[in-house]
């Protein structure tokens, strides 16, 4: 299970295509990720990080109200957003820094963008005491602060990347250049099911915790699964969510991919619902991506941070053009509803990238039969948004707000109690 690809192959998809500087330390990395795999104590002491640490197994909770309201078939949400952290991502986070410390290494380096992997990876290197240095764009330093708050406070070193357009894609550069420069004393802990192989098998083989979950609970409460949807940025939540059921096709499969604000190019992150995405080889792999004539990023655009990148999944991709998976774009204001209507409904708040998925699955709901089940994959949870979601829900309330806390701090005075 925990290898499908072919030497790195998911058919035309995947690969190693990297420099030579760092063919050691991704040679090493596959045979330790191999033999490890087969290790009964390095998989016992992972089962008992996931109980204690990230608090497995996460709820599998009936949406009765929607499901009433939607008349077709039952809706169930996999509250991976109870995790430790509050999302998916610590499940790989803490395969990769327990697998890195088994192989001796002392120091661990991440990428981010919106900063959650920073933030998992930071809080999995505190736990298993190791050095962590997280990469990020000057520009996503600034935006992304309260992440970057936690990464610190988990004993974090955030380094602000420079080069280019000072973003994600910069940050992965600068994380290769390190890891390429030290990979004797550091592993690179990649944050989603993509990259060189063996990273797209691995991220996957973590997070596989997640549908292996959902295929027991289904099985415990007599659940019969008609379809699993989940959103997909990188694509380690549906990768981790799908891969049980990979071959079993009685089981429909749904990605939901960020609409943003329309169909326009750069007004979304489609590369597999829209048209705008081909065929290329970008950070070590071949998949599909937003690039455009020159071969050069094209501009993305989604509310949700998570879901806002120009590459996918590898596996994913393959499975898409062959039909396993079907993909759709979620609007930005399609995800917003879905928060309030989860939320409300079921008292559920979702992270803006889950509610792509919770929204795909209220289309898809009235045509699922009624004694089957639809388990949407709710990655995170919806407490990070709040600087995102607030200005749209309640924009007036939420300036004074932040103008009554900048007043506190800049005059040293607690305007709360004042008042
Ligand atoms: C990062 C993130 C995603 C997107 O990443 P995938 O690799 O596609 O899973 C989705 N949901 C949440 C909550 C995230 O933090």
């Amino acid at each position: 299970m925990y290898n499908t690809s072919e030497n790195g192959f998911f058919g035309e998809y995947g690969g190693k295509f990297i420099p030579e500087v760092l063919r050691a330390a991704v040679d090493e990395l596959e045979n330790a990720f191999n033999k490890y795999m087969a290790d009964p104590a390095f998989l016992e002491e992972l089962r008992i990080l996931r109980r204690d640490y990230i608090g497995r197994e996460t709820p599998l909770l009936f949406a009765e109200k929607t499901t009433q309201m939607l008349g077709g078939g039952q809706v169930y949400i996999k509250l991976e957003g109870l995790a430790n952290t509050g999302a998916h991502k610590i499940n790989n986070a803490i395969g990769q820094v327990l697998l890195a410390k088994k192989m001796g290494k002392t120091r661990i380096i991440a990428e981010t963008g919106a900063g959650q992997h920073g933030v998992a990876t930071a809080a999995a290197c505190a736990r298993l005491g190791m050095e962590c240095v997280v990469y990020q764009g000057e520009v996503d330093v600034r935006r992304q602060q309260p992440n970057v708050a936690a990464m610190e406070l988990y004993g974090a070193k955030v380094v602000p990347v420079k080069n280019g357009s000072r973003t994600l894609k910069d940050a992965v550069n600068e994380a290769m250049r390190d890891w390429a420069a030290n990979f004797e004393t550091t592993h690179y802990c990649l944050g989603s099911a993509l990259g060189p192989a063996p990273f797209p098998d691995m991220v996957r083989t973590f997070q596989s915790v997640i549908g292996d979950e959902v295929k027991q609970q289904c099985a415990e409460r007599n659940i019969k699964i008609d379809s699993l949807v989940a959103c997909v940025g990188g694509g380690s939540n549906a990768s981790g969510f799908f891969a049980p059921f990979f071959d079993d096709t009685s089981v429909k499969l749904y990605g939901a991919e960020a609409g943003g604000t329309g169909p326009e190019i750069g007004n979304n992150a489609c590369r597999m619902a829209g048209t705008a995405a081909r065929d290329g080889i970008l950070q070590g792999y071949k998949s599909r991506f937003l690039l455009d004539d020159d071969g050069q990023a094209q501009k993305t655009s989604s509310i949700s941070a998570g879901l806002d990148y120009l590459g996918i999944s590898p596996q994913l991709a393959m499975m898409g053009k062959t039909g396993r998976i079907t993909f759709a774009a979620i609007t930005d204001s399609e995800a917003l509803n879905a928060v309030q209507h989860f939320a409300k409904n079921e008292g559920v708040l979702m992270a803006l990238e889950s509610a792509h998925a919770a929204a795909y699955a209220l289309k898809l709901a009235p045509s699922v039969p009624k004694d089957k089940a639809i388990i949407i994959n709710m990655s995170g949870r919806g407490d990070k948004d709040v600087f995102i979601t607030s200005p749209v829900f309640r924009p007036e309330e939420w300036k004074d707000f932040l103008r009554s806390e900048l007043f506190r701090l800049e005059n040293n005075t607690n305007v709360h109690e004042a008042q």
